[in-house]
């Protein structure tokens, strides 16, 4: 049985990787499980798939949930320092399944006591990219991405040598916006950029489709984990997200990966490397689907598509790479909270990114720091007192 332990258990990928634990009970044994608030989701799964601990990040709730699970075996603990430990026990599999910066700490704290890493927690990757590979391969731990268009370039790459990559395509859905016109993005409303034409996904990273930051994300997040110049990564608007991936190869031969838009894919991929089993999902039907589409992204409609020049142009890239992420997480709350308007995610961040006194990044410690000061100045930024 493979050990494996859950951070983010009751967020949208981390039911997805329950869901297929479930499916999968004589093949797992669930060691940790964490959540934030949802405490009650979390024992419902921790009874059901009968895990060591549960880990309630927010310490509010670690009362109630000790008496959700009262009767049971399952260690409960609470608190930032609940998710370091459990990140210590020895496993087969971690998902790190976190959405934001929250991620980091206990993710880098797996290196090493995992063997395989599934990481869908995109922040951490790319605030702290190199740090995390360098310690990933020094602990010879395996670092699977289960964000689906890079699970997909994992899926093609491993096959090929990098020399013969010519460049690599994300494909992007364009959100619920893409058909509508920037004269109206001063209405977008809070439900109206939740609502993902495809994926059903978390707030934040539903937020990010609908600005398009995600795909800024993605493109830092492949040029990191693929080891590619951001230069040589592309984004193509593709609405109904049939291809996640695409490498062309310098013989003019492209290789992509197409399936259902479902993250049960990825994980289910990630939960059995270097082996495949059944996910439940079904093939594609081409005869039905008839038609692929794919479109130019419009730089204009989406501002935040011009972050990937700023970033590559910047001497402090990296810096610039963590405020953009920090500036973005506080500025989705801020607009999540109906206290600024959607078109003000984007301009913010760019003030911020402008503002920051960047610094040559060299070390973790420096990554933290510049995350919280980042948070800081577009907290200020956005309340006007700078
Ligand atoms: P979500 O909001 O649905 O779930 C987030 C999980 O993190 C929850 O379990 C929550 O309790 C936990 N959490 C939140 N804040 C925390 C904190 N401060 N400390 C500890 N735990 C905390 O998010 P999601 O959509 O599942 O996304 C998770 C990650 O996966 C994100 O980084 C996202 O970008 C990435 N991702 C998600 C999808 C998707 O389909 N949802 C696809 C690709 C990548
Ligand atoms: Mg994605």
């Amino acid at each position: 049985m493979k050990k494996i332990s859950v951070f983010g258990a009751t967020g949208s990928v981390g039911i997805n990787t329950l869901n297929l634990l479930l499916l999968n009970k004589n093949l797992f044994k669930v060691v940790a499980l964490t959540a934030y608030n949802d405490y009650k989701k979390l024992a419902k799964y921790a009874k059901l798939l009968n895990c060591n601990y549960a880990v309630i990040g927010n310490k509010k709730y670690y009362q109630s949930l000790k008496n959700e699970l009262n009767g049971t075996k399952v260690n409960i603990i609470a608190g930032e320092e609940g998710l370091i430990e459990v990140a210590q026990l020895k496993t087969d599999i971690v998902v790190s399944a976190i959405v934001g910066i929250a991620g980091l700490k206990p993710t880098f704290e797996t290196l090493g006591k995992t063997k395989v890493l599934a990481i869908a927690n995109k922040e951490s990757i790319i605030s702290a990219g190199s740090f995390l590979l360098n310690a990933a391969n020094k602990t010879k731990t395996n670092l699977l991405p289960l964000d689906s268009e890079h699970n997909a370039i994992f899926q093609i790459f491993k096959n090929e040598k990098r020399e013969y990559i010519k460049d690599i395509t994300l494909t992007a859905s364009g959100g619920p916006f893409w058909k509508r016109h920037s004269t109206n993005f001063k209405k977008v409303t809070i439900k109206e950029a939740l609502t993902h034409p495809n994926w059903k996904m978390g707030k934040k990273i539903s937020v990010d489709s609908a600005t398009m930051v995600n795909k800024v994300l993605e493109t830092l997040e492949a040029s990191i984990l693929f080891n590619i110049n951001i230069e040589k990564i592309n984004i193509l608007i593709h609405p109904s997200s049939i291809v996640h991936g695409i490498i062309n190869y310098i013989d003019g031969t492209s290789h992509m990966i197409a399936s259902l838009p479902d993250m049960k894919l990825p994980i289910n991929y990630a939960l059995n490397w270097p082996k495949r089993s059944s996910s439940c999902v079904k093939n594609l039907d081409l005869q039905k689907i008839q038609h692929l589409s794919f479109y130019k992204p419009d730089y204009n409609k989406f501002p935040s598509l011009k972050l990937k020049n700023i970033i590559c142009n910047s001497k402090y890239k990296k810096s610039n790479i963590i405020v953009l992420n920090a500036s973005n997480e506080v500025a989705v709350e801020y607009f999540l909270k109906n206290k600024i308007p959607f078109i003000d995610i984007v301009k913010n961040i760019n003030k911020t990114i402008k503002l920051f006194k960047h610094i040559n990044i060299k070390s973790i410690n420096d990554v933290i720091n510049v995350d919280k000061q980042a948070r800081e100045l577009v907290a200020n930024i956005i309340e006007k007192r700078i």
